[in-house]
C-alpha cells in the first residue's frame, strides 16, 4: 500500500494514541503504526494515571483504540515500520504488517512514539520478575510494596538517590550492588542515617516465588536476603533509531531531543513519551503525545492557510 497521510504515528502506545485521538478529531488523515507490546506489557497494573489507577496495561490501550473508532480519519494499523526516509516535502516509511505483507507509507508529517526500552542486569531473575516484584519506578509501584522489606539495586550516585527515596515506602530498604558499590564515605554516611545498610556482595541470582514476586537476592558466595522487591533504574535504549537515522540531535543521554512544539531538529519530524527527556510515565507520555499533536496541527494548518 502507498498512500498519502497528513501525519504517520510510530507507536500505539499512551503517547501514540492520545496523539491519534487529538488529529482525529482536527479531521487528520492519520496512520498509527502498532509495532507490538508497550514498555509496560509486563506489568499487572498502570497506576498513577488520573481516573484511570490500576487499569491493567492491555485495557488501557484498549480504550484508548477504542475511543480512535469513531473518528473515520485515523486508521490503526499493525505494522512494524523498518525504515523511514525523509522526502522533500515529507517522509517515507516502510514496514511490514501484522500478516507479514510489506508497507509503504507517505505521510506530509511523522510522529515517532516509539519508547524506550530497559537493559535488565544480565543476572538470573531480573528479567523474570521485571514488572512484578523487579521494578523500577516508586511512583508506579512503591504504594503497592509500601512498609516491606526492599532491596535497591546499581552503583555509585544513582543508587544512592534512589534508595534513599526509597526510605519515603518503606523503613526495611537495602542497598545490593552486586560487587564493589563505588561510594563515597559521604554516600554512605548518608545511607546509614537512613538505617540503609549497603550488601557488595556480588549477586548470584534474585529468587521468586511462582506468582511473580521476590522471595530473596542470593549472593555468590551462598547467603541470601529476603526481600519483598527489588528497586532499580536500568539504563534504557531507543527502541527506534528513526530519529538517529536522520540525523535529529540525541541528548548525551540518549533521549531524542524536542523543542517546546515536540519537534525534533529534523524539520517535520515530531517525538513524544518516554523516548523524548524528562519523567517517564504513562499519563505524561499521553500529555506529551497530545501536546505534539497540536503543535503539529498547526504547523500543518500554517502552510494551508494564507
Ligand atoms: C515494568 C514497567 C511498569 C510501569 N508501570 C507504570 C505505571 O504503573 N504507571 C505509569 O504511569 N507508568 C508506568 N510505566 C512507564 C510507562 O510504561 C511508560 O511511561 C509509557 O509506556 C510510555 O509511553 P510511550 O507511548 O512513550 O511508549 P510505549 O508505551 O513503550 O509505546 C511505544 C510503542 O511503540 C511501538 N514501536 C516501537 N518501535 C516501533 C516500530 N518500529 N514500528 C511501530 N511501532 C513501534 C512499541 O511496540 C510500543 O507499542 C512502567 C514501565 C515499566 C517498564
Amino acid at each position: 500500500m502507498t498512500t498519502e497521510y497528513d501525519v504517520l504515528i510510530i507507536g500505539a502506545g499512551s503517547a501514540g494514541l492520545s496523539a491519534a485521538l487529538i488529529l482525529g478529531r482536527c479531521c487528520r488523515r492519520v496512520l498509527l503504526a502498532d509495532g507490538g507490546p508497550t514498555r509496560n506489557a509486563p506489568s499487572g497494573a498502570v497506576h498513577s494515571f488520573f481516573s484511570r489507577d490500576g487499569i491493567r496495561p492491555a485495557a488501557l490501550l484498549h480504550l484508548g483504540r477504542e475511543q480512535l473508532a469513531p473518528y473515520p480519519s485515523v486508521e490503526v494499523k499493525e505494522l512494524k515500520i523498518t525504515a523511514l526516509t525523509k522526502l522533500a516535502h515529507g517522509f517515507q516509511a516502510t514496514g511490514q504488517t501484522g500478516q507479514g505483507h510489506p508497507a509503504t507509507i507517505v505521510a506530509r508529517r511523522v510522529l515517532l512514539a516509539t519508547g524506550v526500552t530497559d537493559i535488565l542486569p544480565p543476572l538470573p531473575g531480573f528479567r523474570e520478575l521485571w514488572g512484578s516484584s523487579v521494578l523500577h519506578c516508586p511512583y508506579c509501584h512503591g504504594y503497592e510494596v509500601r512498609d516491606q522489606p526492599l532491596a535497591v539495586y546499581g552503583q555509585g550516585k544513582p543508587v544512592v538517590g534512589l534508595a534513599l527515596l526509597m526510605s519515603r515506602w518503606s523503613a526495611d530498604v537495602v542497598v545490593v550492588t552486586d560487587g564493589p558499590g563505588h561510594l563515597t564515605d559521604y554516600a554512605r554516611q548518608r545511607l546509614r542515617r537512613q538505617g540503609i545498610a549497603v550488601h557488595e556482595n556480588p549477586i548470584a541470582r534474585l529468587v521468586g516465588t511462582v506468582r511473580g514476586g521476590l522471595r530473596c537476592v542470593e549472593f555468590a558466595d551462598g547467603t541470601y536476603l529476603e526481600r519483598k522487591a527489588l528497586f532499580l533504574h536500568p539504563p534504557q535504549e531507543q527502541r527506534s533509531s528513526f530519529a538517529a537515522d536522520l540525523g535529529a540531535h540525541l541528548t548525551s543521554k540518549g533521549a531524542v531531543w524536542v523543542d517546546k512544539q515536540g519537534q525534533t531538529t529534523v524539520p517535520g519530524l515530531y517525538a513524544a513519551g518516554d523516548m523524548v527527556p524528562g519523567q517517564q510515565q504513562a499519563l505524561l507520555a499521553a500529555a506529551s503525545g497530545s501536546k505534539a499533536a497540536i503543535c503539529l496541527n498547526e504547523a500543518l494548518t500554517r502552510t494551508e492557510v494564507t
